[in-house]
């Protein structure tokens, strides 16, 4: 930090870009960025439709004509708003197919755009709340690097050199292409040390896990909200505290509220990530004014409407879908992710010039109360939080039963699950319809062996 002012690490990546040839002195850097994203994304349509399968049989030449010459116009535009260029992107590309998860899970091989041989890393995810097939989402070498040198530039937001930083990884082993493959490398290219501990088990092996995470002394952690909020209510979570100065939160919705608490619990600096493995695992991430996250400079995020059209004001809220613009195994256009949230159109004051985004869940994960309230799952936080012996929760929803299942921390009172009951009743008020009832989890010893994401659930039965 110099002068008081943190540099924009995000805006420095896309400035430090070797394949950008026309650097022009006149243009400032946020004209320079618009104007490299739309011939970016007229290059990926025009290859996309005659390379990935899936998309050459949905788009004939036609289509991809005249939305590669709306965009060449758009491009060619002297006095381009750019704070409306991310609409008129959008508005353009409505003209052109939108595939879901479900579409990559049915036939992931049908998004693949190079050969075999070009493929370096493999990532193998299960579709979420369903049975069906997992999505095999592929890279090159190349979309591996794009990864890493985003990591290698939004960590240094949370780590630098000469800091004698530890990042300890709390999601993943490692295994090649994956999360904590490419973020190790990056923290190697920092000279920071790291290490993947993989998921924070639940039951016996536990303790261990924090254990071992508590001797390793980590200045940084990067993990799951959920998870990291019951490690902070661990008993051994103030010693994890100690070494800790900043936390990333990612794969899952982080709200104000969580994030308040961790850094209440850490006494550290909080910051939060979105990506998915479909995104290249990075995707966008929080500055130091810690307004919601940074979209990297090679994604083009859109917000769909429940029709499927761009929503019609700049801050609405929508459908996540986004455009992989330097991706080459499995290019992606208006990939439609099933995470709602929406753009915020005000500039940061950090002065970044790259868009934020903020996500507020999945948009199947809600219930409707009978008064006509929509809840998410992340929403119960509000009466659950403030209970120091809640470390997490799931929610089981059947008819108007709502079983709230509690993991439970120290401390809890011998009268827990029904104080509980009363704050949750209390938080919802008469009016919602529900019959709730709580449950204090303990897991099995079968349950400690699985790979437990985190992630929170609303169940339906
Ligand atoms: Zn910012």
């Amino acid at each position: 930090m110099e002068n008081g002012i943190a540099p924009q690490w995000l805006d420095e990546r896309f400035n430090a870009r070797s394949d950008f040839d026309e650097k022009n002195i006149h243009e400032t850097l946020s004209d320079r960025f618009q104007s490299w994203r739309i011939k970016t994304i007229i290059d990926v349509i025009e290859h996309t439709s005659v390379s990935s399968p899936w998309y050459k049989a949905r788009l004939n030449r036609g289509r991809v004509k005249t939305v590669t010459a709306q965009l060449t116009e758009l491009l060619n535009q002297k006095s381009r708003d750019s704070s409306n260029v991310n609409w008129a992107i959008s508005e353009i590309l409505n003209a052109l197919p939108s595939p879901s998860a479900a579409d990559v899970a049915a036939d992931s091989e049908a998004f693949l755009a190079v050969g075999h041989g070009d493929i370096e890393g493999v990532v193998s995810v299960p579709s979420s709340g369903t049975s069906g097939p997992a999505k095999r989402l592929c890279s090159t070498a190349l979309d591996m690097e794009e990864t890493v040198r985003f990591f290698e530039y939004g960590m240094r937001f949370m780590v630098g050199p000469g800091r004698d930083d530890r990042v300890a990884l709390a999601m993943s082993q490692t295994r090649p292409g994956n999360v904590a493959d490419l973020l190790g490398r990056a923290m190697e290219r920092l000279g920071v040390s790291f290490e993947a501990f993989g998921f924070m088990p639940e039951g016996t092996e536990e303790d261990e896990w924090v254990w071992n995470l508590a001797e390793w002394r980590p200045t940084c952690l990067v993990g799951v909200p959920p998870q990291m909020l019951s490690l902070a209510r661990h008993r051994l979570g103030r010693t994890v505290a100690e070494t800790v100065r900043t936390v990333l939160l990612s794969g899952d919705v982080a709200s104000n509220l969580m994030v308040g608490q961790l850094r209440e619990n850490f006494g550290a600096e909080i910051f939060r990530h979105y990506g998915l493995t479909e995104t290249g695992l990075g995707g966008a991430v929080e500055c130091g004014q810690h307004l919601w996250p940074h979209l990297r400079d090679d994604l083009l995020v859109e917000i769909l409407d429940g029709t499927g059209r761009p929503v019609t004001a700049p801050d609405d809220f929508g459908e996540i879908a986004f455009t992989t613009l330097t991706r080459e195994a499995m290019p992606l256009i208006r990939y439609r992710t099933g995470d709602e949230g929406r753009l915020l159109a005000a500039p940061c004051p950090c002065g970044s010039m790259l868009p934020r985004l903020e996500t507020i869940g999945r948009m199947d994960d809600h219930l409707i109360l009978n008064d006509g309230r929509k809840l998410r799952t992340p929403d119960f936080e509000k009466p659950l939080l403030p209970l120091t012996f809640v470390r997490g929760y799931n929610l089981h929803l059947s008819g108007d039963n709502l079983l709230i299942a509690i993991k439970p921390g120290p401390g809890l009172p011998p009268d827990g699950p029904g104080l509980i009951q009363k704050k949750v009743a209390e938080w919802l008020g008469p009016s919602a319809g529900l019959i709730i009832s709580v449950s204090i989890a303990t897991p099995t010893a079968n349950e400690t062996s699985t790979r437990i994401t985190g992630k929170r659930r609303l169940l339906r039965s």
